[in-house]
C-alpha cells in the first residue's frame, strides 16, 4: 500500500476523477496542467511518441513555415481535398493512390471503417486499444479473443486462426505492435493469417507503432501496406501521432481497396485534414525528410532497447516483452496501479498510464513510454525510488499487522 498525506490524497482523488472523465483514454497533459496546478509535471511518459521526431518536424516547420511567413497560407486557405493529399503519398508509399484514405488522425479512420464495413461480427484481441470495440454499431456482435497472461499477452497465431474459422466474423482487428503491451506479430505470421482467412471481409491491421518494430538488426520498416493489392480484404490503419510525435496535428491514413475508399469519400471526409496536417503529409513523402527521420527513428529504437533492458533489471516489477516504444509493467502484489501512478506524478512529476480500465489484463499494471535518454534516466531512478518507498511501507504494514 502507498500512503499519502491529506493534501496528496486530494490530488489522487482529482486524478481519478479526471481519468473517469477521459473514459477509456487518458486525460491530456493540458488538462492535467490546468486541473492539477500544484503538480509540477516534468516528464510525460503516458503519451507514446518519439520526441526526436517531434524535434525534427519542428525544425522543418520553423524553417519552411514560420520563418517564411507561409503560416498565413496554412490558416487562410482550405487544405487540399482528401484524394489530393492521398496522391502526394502514393509514390512514397508505393501504393496506388486510389487505395489511400486520409484521416483526421487514425481514430477517424477506425470510426469510418468500423461504422461502414463491420456489419455482423468483429473479433478483437484484448487487452487492446479500446476504440475498436467502442465504435462498433449497435447490432454488430463483438467477440473478444482473450490474449493470455501466460503467453505475455502475445498472439498465438495458430489458435487465433482456428478461433476465427469457428466464429466466422466479417471483421477482425490486429494491432501490430499491440497497445498497451507492445507485443509484435511477425509479417510472415500475419501473412499466414491473411492466407488462411480469405472469407473474413475486413482484416484490419493497425500499424500505428510499426516504425518502432523490426525483425533484424538492419531495423527495416515492417509495414504491410504493399500487400493491400494482393489481399483485397486487408485494411491497414496508420496513425502518425506516435512514431512521428505529432498527435496535435491529427494525421493518419488508411490503405484499403479502392471501392472502400470510394464508399467513404461518397459520405464526406472531403476537407477533413487541415493546413498543418497537409504540410506534414507532404513532408513525410519527401526524400530529405525521410532520410532525416530514418536517423531519429533508429536512434530512438536503440535508446528504447536500452531503456527496456534496464527496466527489466529493476527488482519487484515484471516488464512484458515489447516491440514498441513503451512497456506494460506489472506491479508487485499489494500496490494499486492508481496509487503508484499518483505517487510517480506527485513526487517525481512523471505522468504514466494506469491500466486498470483495460479489459483483459489480470493484475495491477501501468504502461510506461520511453522518452529521450535523459528523461529515461530520470524515469528509471524515480521508478526504483517509488518502488523502494512502496515496498518498505509494505514491510512496515506487515510488521504492524
Ligand atoms: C493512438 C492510437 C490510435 C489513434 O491515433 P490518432 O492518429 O492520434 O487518432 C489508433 N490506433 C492505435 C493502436 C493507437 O495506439
Amino acid at each position: 500500500m502507498i500512503n499519502f498525506t491529506p493534501a496528496e490524497r486530494q490530488i489522487v482523488l482529482q486524478l481519478e476523477r479526471l481519468k473517469r472523465q477521459a473514459g477509456s483514454h487518458s486525460p491530456s497533459i493540458f488538462t492535467l496542467r490546468q486541473k492539477l496546478a500544484d503538480v509540477d509535471i516534468k516528464v510525460d511518459a503516458c503519451f507514446l511518441s518519439n520526441p526526436y521526431a517531434t524535434e525534427l518536424f519542428i525544425e522543418y516547420f520553423n524553417r519552411e513555415i514560420l520563418e517564411t511567413g507561409r503560416m498565413r497560407d496554412l490558416m487562410e486557405c482550405y487544405p487540399s481535398q482528401n484524394r489530393v493529399i492521398a496522391e502526394t503519398l502514393a509514390d512514397f508509399l508505393r501504393v496506388d493512390r486510389r487505395r489511400i484514405f486520409i484521416g483526421n488522425g487514425a481514430i477517424e479512420i477506425i470510426q469510418a471503417v468500423i461504422h461502414n464495413f463491420a456489419r455482423r461480427k468483429v473479433i478483437i484481441n484484448i487487452p487492446t486499444f479500446s476504440s475498436y470495440y467502442e465504435y462498433v454499431k449497435p447490432g454488430v456482435e463483438v467477440v473478444f479473443n482473450l490474449l493470455k497472461k501466460e503467453d505475455h499477452y502475445e498472439l498465438d497465431v495458430d489458435e487465433y486462426i482456428s478461433m476465427v474459422k469457428s466464429h466466422q466474423p466479417d471483421t477482425i482487428v490486429l494491432i501490430n505492435p499491440n497497445n498497451p503491451n507492445g507485443a509484435y506479430t511477425k509479417v510472415s505470421a500475419i501473412q499466414r493469417i491473411l492466407e488462411e482467412l480469405p472469407f473474413v471481409e475486413q482484416v484490419i491491421v493497425d500499424e500505428s507503432f510499426i516504425h518502432f518494430a523490426y525483425e533484424d538488426e538492419s531495423y527495416g520498416l515492417m509495414s504491410l501496406s504493399h500487400l493491400a493489392s494482393r489481399y483485397p480484404n486487408l485494411v491497414v490503419v496508420k496513425s502518425m501521432s506516435k512514431d512521428f510525435g505529432v498527435a496535435g496535428i491529427r494525421a493518419g491514413y488508411g490503405i484499403m481497396s479502392p471501392d472502400r475508399v470510394e464508399t467513404l469519400l461518397a459520405n464526406g471526409y472531403l476537407w477533413n485534414s487541415n493546413g498543418l496536417a497537409e504540410y506534414f503529409f507532404r513532408l513525410y513523402a519527401r526524400e530529405d525528410f525521410a532520410r532525416r527521420y530514418e536517423e531519429v527513428r533508429i536512434k530512438y529504437i536503440l535508446e528504447n532497447l536500452q531503456f527496456i533492458s534496464r527496466l527489466k533489471q529493476v527488482e519487484g516489477i515484471k516488464v512484458y516483452p515489447s516491440m514498441a516504444n513503451f512497456v506494460l509493467i506489472e506491479l508487485p502484489a499489494g500496490i494499486r496501479s492508481a496509487d503508484f501512478v499518483a505517487k510517480l506524478l506527485i513526487t517525481y512529476g512523471i505522468y504514466v498510464r494506469v491500466c486498470d480500465d483495460k479489459i483483459g489484463l489480470e493484475g495491477q499494471f501501468i504502461r510506461l513510454a520511453s522518452r529521450s535518454s535523459i528523461e529515461n534516466d530520470y524515469i528509471l531512478q524515480s521508478i526504483s525510488a517509488c518502488l523502494d518507498f512502496s515496498l518498505v511501507k509494505e514491510l512496515e504494514n506487515e510488521q504492524v499487522d
